[in-house]
Parts: structure tokens; sequence; C-alpha cells
């Protein structure tokens, strides 16, 4: 690797960020996981959240002091927005803008409006980055387990001239200085976070589990035995793969499923997948793919609600869930241990 950066707590002024009033907009996924973590690692924050509504209720619940959004933005130096992209804009334009002032510090999770222009925070505003990796629930449980989500980290724009540190302490405080922080561009994680979602890690998994299901069962299996091989044993095959890539996968599985991964696997994915791969790329880049999700969220969600009620409907969502409320399987650690096992 040439001279990746990967920094630790141990590079951070960890204590900067604790000097700092932290307002939290929005109390989702992101919005627990890190506030639940800033908390508890002795941050001074306030969830900016729609009063008396489901997420306030919830925040309270924890202990949580909270705030309209435009009171939260008002008090605070620095201003997490984790509420759904789609709604982002319209929120900053109404509730944040007319509440910020010259030297706050902007931070987002993803670098979605930021990128694609539809915030443009003016330039006596810090506009900075904390992406982890990994979906807010995680960002919690592993805290709580003593460990973090690797993180990253972006500037955009940076007035006051500490951004960088800002964001690195922040993404401190909420366990990534415990996994690794690596330093990006709002560019770079916006169109490789998007990719990865659509192509490979959602989009690509999903598709390549829900058309592996279709085959068997079309060709007379039983959906039970379609569901364990091409969606349960996924994860345990990947749990081996997240801890010691490929080879580690390929070290325990039989010659036999080896053999069959090695000359089967690029047929699937293919020549063809890979040109497909290329244009989800290009409409990513283009800003094609980010006009039409939000026009298609600006315009009722028609399309969305359709696609998402015909993927609940698909057997394997059916299936599964019978099976897994028939079954219980145990989710060890640190799978692989070549000196035992
Ligand atoms: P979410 O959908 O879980 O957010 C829900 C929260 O937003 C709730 O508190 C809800 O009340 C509030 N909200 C929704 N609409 C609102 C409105 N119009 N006005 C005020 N509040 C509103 O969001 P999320 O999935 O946690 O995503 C937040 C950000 O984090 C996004 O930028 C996303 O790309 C990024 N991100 C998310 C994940 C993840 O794990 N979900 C991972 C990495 C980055
Ligand atoms: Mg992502
Ligand atoms: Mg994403």
């Amino acid at each position: 690797m040439n001279g990746l950066k990967i920094y630790l707590d141990k590079d951070i002024d960890t204590n900067l960020i604790k000097t700092k009033k932290i307002a939290v907009i929005g109390f989702g996924s992101q919005g627990y996981g890190q506030s639940m973590n800033l908390k508890d690692s002795g941050c001074d924050v306030v969830l900016g959240l729609r009063q008396g509504g489901k997420s306030d209720i919830k925040a309270k619940n924890y202990g949580f002091k909270t705030m309209s959004i435009e009171e939260a933005v008002k008090w605070a130096d620095v201003v997490q927005v984790l509420i759904p992209d789609e709604v982002q804009a319209k929120v900053y334009e109404e509730q944040i803008k007319p509440n910020m002032r010259a030297g706050q510090y902007l931070m987002f999770a993803h670098g979605f409006n930021i990128h694609f222009k539809k915030i443009i925070p003016s330039a006596d505003i810090n506009v900075i980055m904390v992406a982890p990796k990994g979906p807010g629930h995680t960002v919690r449980s592993q805290y709580e387990e003593g460990k973090g989500v690797p993180s990253l980290i972006a500037v955009y724009q940076n007035p006051s001239g500490d951004g960088k540190q800002v964001a690195l302490s922040y993404a401190s405080a909420i366990g990534a200085g415990r996994a690794g922080i690596i330093e990006t561009t709002f560019r770079e994680e916006t169109e490789t976070d998007l990719f990865g979602e659509q192509s490979v890690i959602c989009g690509g998994v999903s598709a390549l589990m829900k058309t592996g299901f279709d085959v068997l069962v079309e060709a007379g299996y039983s959906p039970y035995m379609a569901y364990f091989e091409v969606l349960h044993e996924m994860k345990l095959i990947i749990d081996l793969v997240n801890q010691g890539g490929l080879a580690d996968m390929r070290y325990s599985i039989s010659n036999t499923a080896e053999y069959g991964d090695m000359t089967r696997g690029p047929k699937v994915i293919n020549q063809a997948s890979k040109d497909a791969m290329k244009n989800i790329l290009s409409d990513i880049q283009s800003g094609k793919f980010a006009k039409e999700f939000t026009d298609e969220m600006a315009s009722g969600c028609k399309n969305f609600q359709k696609l998402r009620e015909e993927n609940a409907n698909h057997p394997i969502e059916k299936i599964g869930a019978e099976i897994r409320s028939a079954f219980q399987w145990g989710r060890d650690k640190n799978i692989i241990d070549r000196t035992k096992n």
C-alpha cells in the first residue's frame, strides 16, 4: 500500500470535541448510534428534533436533552446532520441555514448534498464529514463492546483551519479511533459509497441472492434449501472474508467449493456485469442517479414504494421469515484461528 494513513485514538486530540457543543440533527440509524456514543464519551450533545415526534420521544427515553432543530443549531458549535439525504436540502434551507453563524462546523455522514450542490453553505462555515462505514446500530453495538466502526473523514471548507482536527476528534468520540479512520474527500466518499451500495454490498448482493434462490426454486428444489444455500450462509462466508480476506474464506471451504468458486464465479459476474457496473458509476459521476433519486423522493416515492412492495413479497423474504422464527443460531466472533482450527 503506498502510505495509506490510518488514524487511531493515539494520533488524535480526543479532548478537542469535548470543548464544543454538538447538535445531532435526527435520531434515526446514525443519529442514535452517534449521539449515544458521543454522550458516553463525555461530549456535550443535544438532539435537534421535531419536538413531540417519534424520534423526540425515543431520544428523551435515552436521557437526551432535545431542542427544535432551529434552537439546537443556534446553541451548538458543531451541527451533525443525520436526517435522510433526500430531506437535508429542505431542512437546511428552512431550519438550519437561518440559524447558523460564522465559524460553526456543519457536519455530514455522507457527502451527497454537498457534493451534488444541493446544499451550498456560506464560505465562513466549516464543512466537514465523519462517515462511519457501517450501519448506525452497529456504530453503537461495536462501541458498547469496546470497539468501533472504521470511519472516513473529509474536509470540504475550512475557514477556521482546524476542520480536520475536529472531524478526527468527533470520529474518535463515536468509537472510530479504536478501529481506524481514513481521510478522503466529499467527492470520493459520495461516489464510492453510492457505487458500493448500488452494485456490490446492497444491490449486487441482494440481486445475487434473489436470482440464485429463483434458479433453485424454478428447478424444483425446496425453497427452504434454497434459502439456506444462497442467503443464510452468505453471512457465515462473509464473516470469514471480513476477517482475513478471500484467503481465509478459501482456507475454510472445501477444495470442491474453492474450485467451483474460482471457475464458476467469473461466469456469473463477467464482462457484462463489469460493463453494467461501469454504467452505474457513470450515472453516479454525472449526477444522473442523484437527480433520479431526488426527483423520485420529491414526487411522492411511487416507484420506490412499488419496489419496496415487490421486494417484500419475494418468496425469499417469506421463506426467510418463517425459517428464522423457527431456528436459533449463534453468532460467534473470530471464526478462524489458524492455530486452533
Ligand atoms: P434515518 O432515515 O435513520 O433518519 C431518520 C431521522 O431523521 C429520524 O430522527 C427522523 O425523525 C428524521 N427526519 C426524517 N425526515 C425529517 C424531516 N423532514 N425533518 C426533520 N427530521 C426528519 O437516516 P440515516 O439512515 O441514519 O442517515 C442519516 C445520514 O447518515 C445520511 O446522510 C446517510 O447517507 C448517512 N449514513 C447512513 C448510514 C446508515 O447506517 N443508515 C451509514 C453511513 C452514512
Ligand atoms: Mg456506505
Ligand atoms: Mg450510503
